[in-house]
Order: structure tokens, then sequence, then C-alpha cells
């Protein structure tokens, strides 16, 4: 499309990326259209930063890095609350351009940038509880102190399903711990990040501190590879982030939060209706675009066939809509039609290998636009299905029953990925069996909501590594130096 015709069609932003406390436009180089996924309309027109501006945002974030350091954790906690009010007060705003973009439904999309805001408000309290320790030498004389320290300029690179919490647990950690980040959001979800950092300009934070630059995976590599970056902080697929550790260039700390194919086990003594209603939340929410949503499923053979069909029965409940004109809808549309069309190859492979067809299964009828796909349990899953071992990340779970629970533990951690697990179980020796010998990031048990802000958050094996949320998630940004005084006393 020419630059002409580009003017025609949607808006170009006046705010694409934030450099150096300032916003900046079109440059005139590469662009991409932002689709709302379920009304197939293009909503706006950003700019994909070059090299020239990922250079620009890491000076700035370098030249700022000294005077935010030694700002004091009190300033930089009040600036972080600041930024959560202001969150807080664009709650409709921030949600309204997530739905647009990414297509969950408006209240949900609201619920995030809640969440974004008590994420501010937690780092800041965090903040102000940096410290060190003092270790005893065997010598007289001597004091060894451990003191933390900023690791220095984060780039953070976040994926769309969660566009605004993604970019907030990095920047609530890294700014309280002190360090000056530059932030890619992902291409599919810029407009949530510009209402984002448009609470990070008013609440006052210092030039710099913070930068947003919009673009695709190029941005995002030129990013990663600049010298200039002391910690990547990256959310997203596991092709991406092994691409990173291999192409970083240079000594860099890095954290990688990647995907998974999250198993739930129903146990022999589980609360079976708090076990379905489980599945149905964890499996379909965010159109199951979720990274520990719940793929695959074993459950006892006793409970196998009750299970089932209650499981389909309430899937079959849930509402799909267009979340901005429906904002309660259970679902939205997909985010975009590569997703689709990986849920419909793996549906297909699922039942080529001769899965059931409970619910769901494709596109629904009355829906011709949009990325939109019915929710669809698939049961008698064998392993060799996609759906049992890859990540589909779209509205479907594969069902399989199984004989005892040593067998359900083996099939569940026969993964190359452990980011979240989840069971269903009221017998103490089950509870404790499933959360010993689940080898993942999370257990969850007798619920579905694997993270909290304030607790460790992180994956295994090719799930990636590090930790978000909590403590773990700002010593992360953090240094340690030990200092040895000779002070003859
Ligand atoms: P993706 O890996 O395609 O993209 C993620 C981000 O990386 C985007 O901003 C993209 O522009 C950027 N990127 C792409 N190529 C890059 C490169 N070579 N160098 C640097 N950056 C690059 O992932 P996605 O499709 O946006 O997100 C879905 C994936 O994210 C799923 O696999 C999901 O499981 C995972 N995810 C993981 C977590 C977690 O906490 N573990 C949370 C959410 C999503």
């Amino acid at each position: 499309m020419s630059k002409a015709q580009r003017q025609e069609t949607a808006a170009v932003p006046a705010k694409a990326h934030y450099i150096d406390g300032g916003w900046v436009a079109d440059q005139g180089g590469a662009w991409r259209e932002v689709v709302n996924p379920a009304t197939g309309q293009t909503i706006a027109q950003m700019p994909i930063a070059g090299a020239a501006e990922v250079d620009r945002a890491v000076v700035a974030a370098r030249r700022a890095f000294p005077a935010w350091r030694d700002l004091g954790a009190q300033r930089r906690a009040d600036l972080l609350r600041a930024a959560g009010r202001l969150v807080a007060e664009r709650r409709d705003a921030i949600g309204r351009a997530m739905t647009s973009e990414q297509g969950k439904p408006l209240n949900e999309a609201v619920g995030e940038v809640d969440k974004l805001a008590k994420t501010f408000a937690f780092y800041a309290e965090e903040a102000v509880r940096i410290h060190g320790s003092t270790i005893p030498n065997d010598e007289a004389g001597f004091a060894s102190v451990v003191e933390k320290e900023p690791i220095g300029v984060a780039a953070a690179i976040a994926p769309w399903n969660y566009p605004a919490e993604l970019i907030g647990w990095k920047l609530g950690a890294g700014l309280a711990a002190g360090c000056t980040l530059v932030v890619k959001p992902s291409e599919w979800t810029p407009l949530t990040a510009v209402g984002i950092f448009e609470c990070l300009h008013d609440a006052g934070l210092p030039p710099g501190v913070a930068n947003l630059i919009g673009g695709d995976g190029g941005t995002g590599q030129a990013l990663v590879s600049h010298p200039d970056i002391d910690k990547i902080a990256f959310t997203g697929s596991q092709a991406v982030g092994e691409q990173i550790f291999r192409t970083m260039g240079g000594i860099k700390s890095v954290s990688l939060e990647l995907g998974g194919t999250c198993p739930l086990i129903v146990a022999p003594s589980a609360d079976l209706s708090a076990a379905v209603k489980g599945a149905a939340r964890r499996g379909f929410r965010n159109m199951g675009q979720v990274c520990i949503a719940i793929n695959r499923i074993y459950v006892h053979r006793p409970l196998y066939a009750r299970f089932v069909e209650e499981l389909v029965a309430a899937v079959r409940k849930l509402r799909i809509d267009d979340g901005l004109a429906d904002p309660a809808a259970d679902l939205g549309p997909m985010t975009n039609a590569e997703g689709l069309a990986k849920v419909e190859a793996h549906v297909r492979d699922a039942l080529e290998k001769g899965a059931k067809l409970g619910c769901g299964g494709g596109r629904p009828a009355d829906r011709p636009i949009g990325h939109f796909y019915e929710p669809t349990v698939l049961s008698d899953c064998t392993p060799e299905m996609l759906v049992m071992h890859a990540e589909t990340f779209g509205p479907v779970v594969g069902v399989a029953p199984y004989d005892n629970l040593d067998e359900a533990i083996a099939s569940a951690n026969d993964s190359p990925y452990g980011l979240a697990a989840y069971a269903y179980a009221r017998d103490v020796g089950e509870i404790f069996a499933l959360s010993r010998r689940l080898s993942f990031g999370s257990v969850a048990i007798n619920n579905v909501d694997a993270g909290t802000i304030n607790a460790p958050y992180g994956g295994r094996r090719k799930s990636g590594i590090g930790y978000e949320h909590g403590r773990e998630g700002l010593e992360g940004y953090l240094v340690l130096k030990h200092v040895r005084i000779r002070h003859g006393g």
C-alpha cells in the first residue's frame, strides 16, 4: 500500500514511540496496520521503529540511568504510585484500546488494566525494601557488606495476549530496582502500550527512564542485540526466546518467560464440579491465548465420562461476541489469523488421529467476519495428538482418561515445557503427591489462578529461565556487590 493510500484508510497516531521523555510520531519508515480482530477494520497505522530509533532509546536510557539509580527508593516509589493511580483512573480508555486491538471482552480488558495498577502499587512498596546484608568474617578487623544495585539498562519485550500486565511486570520491577528501560510491545497491541506510557509521562517520570519503541520482530532483534543493554526481559514464544539466547551478542543478564502446554489432573478424590468449572475457565479464557492455559486434561477413569459430559455442557454455555459491543461476553475473537490457523490445524490433527469432538470444532456460522472460533472440547485424546503435546494457544482442550495417579503425573511431566500445572483433589495424600511431583514453575491445586503478583512466576525447561512477580521478579533487575572492608576495629 502506498503512503497516500495509507493516510486514507486509518489514523496515523501522533504518539507511536516515546523516547527521552517525548513522543515521536511517524519517521517516514516502515509501518503496519493495527486491525480490530472482531471486525477486521483497521484502527490505526503504527510506524515500526528501526535501528536508529532503537539506538536513540537505548542512549536515552543509559544517560538517565545514574540519576534514576541515585534518586532514592522513596522517590521512585512515589512515581510508581502516581503512575498506578493514573492507570486506574484511565482504566476504561486503556481497556477499550486493548479490546479493539487484542479482542478480549471489555470487562476482562479493564480487569487486566486494574491488575497493572496494582502491579505498580506492589512494586512501589517493594522499592523501599531493597537491602543487602553483612557477613561475619573470620579475621578480626574485617567486615563484608553485600549491597544490591540496579543492573542498568533493561530491554523489555512483550507479547500481545496480556498487553498491559506483561509490560507492567517489567516496568514495575525494573523501575523499582532503579533500572532504566526500553520497552517493545507486541506489534499486534501497540495502542495499549501507548496508553500506559501516557500514564508514566503524566506521572512525571524523568526523561529517558522508561522508553517505548513500537515495532515488530526486527525491532526486537535490534534491541536485544544492542551492545549497551545490560538485561533482557522477554516474554513470548519458545522459538523467539531461543533465538534471542543465540543472537543477543555480548554477556547480558536474561530472563525468558516462554510458552507451555499445561496439564490438568482430575484426581480420584476430586470435586468434579469444581474441576469442570476450573477447566472451563482456564482452558478458554482469553480464547485460550494464555501461556498458562489448560491444554491437556487427564481424568481418573471412573470420573471420565461424567467430566467430559459436564465440561462440554459448561463450554457450550460460553458466550462469544465482539467484546466492545458486548463487554460482559465470555469470549471474543482470537487476536490474529495465524493463531486461528494453528487452532484449526491442531483440531484437524486430533480428529484425524481418532479424538472425539464434544463441542466446537469450527468457526461460528453466524460470524463470517473476525477471527472467531468455537470453544472446542476433544475427548479420547492420545499423546501423539498435537493438542496433547504442543502449545495450541487457542480455545481447545484435549481430554484423556488414566487409571492410576502415578500414570497421570508421568503423562503431565512428559513434556519439554514446564510452566504451570493444575490439579483437583481432596485427599491430602493426593494433594501432596501432586504438588511435590509435578515438575512445573507453578502448580495450582483446587484453583486455576496460578499467578498472584506477590509470588514468583516462571517456567522450567523450555518454558524459560528467571522469574517475574514478587520479590524474585525484582531481584532479576538487581546485581550484588560484595564490599570487604579492612577497618581495623
Ligand atoms: P512472539 O515470540 O512471536 O513475540 C513476542 C515478542 O517478541 C513480540 O513483541 C515480538 O515482536 C518480539 N520478537 C519477535 N521476534 C523477535 C526477535 N528475533 N528478537 C526480539 N524480539 C522479537 O510471541 P507472541 O506470539 O507475541 O506471544 C505468544 C507466546 O508468548 C506464546 O508462546 C505464549 O505462551 C508466550 N507467553 C508466555 C508467557 C509467560 O509468562 N511465560 C506469558 C504470555 C505469553
